[in-house]
């Protein structure tokens, strides 16, 4: 019985958070009343698993940069992640009814990169050009703006051509960490005249991530339950490993494997944003069962 007295533990907070909480009521409140079609702009969450499970509920989702279906009259979820302006013209021209379930902390980016815009400053949005999140920041600012993702990319801005001096503005992907957000401000601020920072990240995703390095640091191994397409789950594992300790992101608790929980004596689990509680319950189970066989 070589697993026998493991010990496992799970993050206080480790399932859906607010904004994606809110996303799902309102989508299932969409289906249950209006039924389909029922559209989301891009998956609604970045959980393959959830998703699924809502489509065979009657959601569709579509690409805003490909070929649009019919949606005269049909219910279209504007998920928590946000959209610009562009493609919110584009819907209400073909008729959709559009739901915005955007969470009301990316509508704080959105609002904070505007009004920058609008009081003069060069506004830099700190976070990953590709994210449909900081898409939405972008394409809600009124003005041309810098994304810049890492502090390399801070120090290459910094000396091009034109720097220093000028009002600069920073916004940040609502899941960057401080610490991103820290260096690269002390960067812009090396090289520019004024900088304004808009402290826009997510309190219950820094909470997320002081929980599970705080319990990385305590356990033998760590199990990271989320989709692979989530960036703030992929994330998770990531500082998890800085932290010392033999981390896996899973996406379901189908592919934990039993050796590895060889020599292993406790086990932290935690989720990220878009996991739901049943994943965790899932892994859980899974975990007991491999250390009571
Ligand atoms: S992670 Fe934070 S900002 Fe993103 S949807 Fe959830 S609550 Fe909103």
């Amino acid at each position: 019985m070589k697993y026998m007295g493991v010990r496992i533990e799970v993050t206080p907070d480790h399932s859906f958070c607010p904004g994606v909480d809110r996303a799902i009521r309102i989508t299932k409140d969409a289906l249950m009343e209006k039924g389909e079609p029922t559209y989301s702009v891009g998956p609604l969450i970045h959980n393959p698993e959830v998703v699924s499970r809502l489509e065979m509920l009657g959601l569709k989702s579509f690409d805003p940069a490909g070929d649009y279906p019919d949606l005269d009259g049909a219910d279209v979820i504007i998920r928590s992640h946000g959209i610009d302006t562009e493609t919110e013209a584009k819907l209400k021209l073909r008729g959709a009814v559009l739901l915005d379930a955007t969470c009301p902390t990316v509508k704080r980016a959105q609002e904070a990169a505007r009004e920058l815009a609008e009081s003069g400053c060069e506004v830099i949005v700190l976070g990953s050009e590709s994210h449909p999140e900081v898409r939405s920041i972008v394409g809600r600012a009124g003005a041309p703006v810098t994304v810049i993702e890492t502090s390399a990319d801070a120090r290459r801005w910094a000396q091009g051509e034109g720097r220093p001096p000028r009002r600069v503005g920073i916004v940040c992907q609502t899941t960057v960490p401080r610490e991103l957000l820290d260096s690269v401000t002390s960067i812009i601020e090396a090289s520019a005249g004024r900088v304004e920072v808009q402290d826009t990240i997510c309190k219950a995703v820094s909470r997320r991530m002081e929980e599970a390095v705080e319990l990385a640091r305590g356990v033998d191994l760590m199990i990271v339950v989320g989709g692979r397409n989530s960036s703030n789950t992929a994330h998770l594992a990531e500082i998890c490993r800085e932290a010392g300790v033999r981390t896996h992101h899973v996406e379901d608790s189908s592919e934990i494997q039993a050796e590895w929980l060889n020599g292993v004596e406790s086990v932290g689990v935690t989720g990220g944003a878009s996991t739901p509680d049943w994943q965790i319950d899932e892994t859980v189970a899974r975990l007991e069962e491999i250390a009571g066989d």
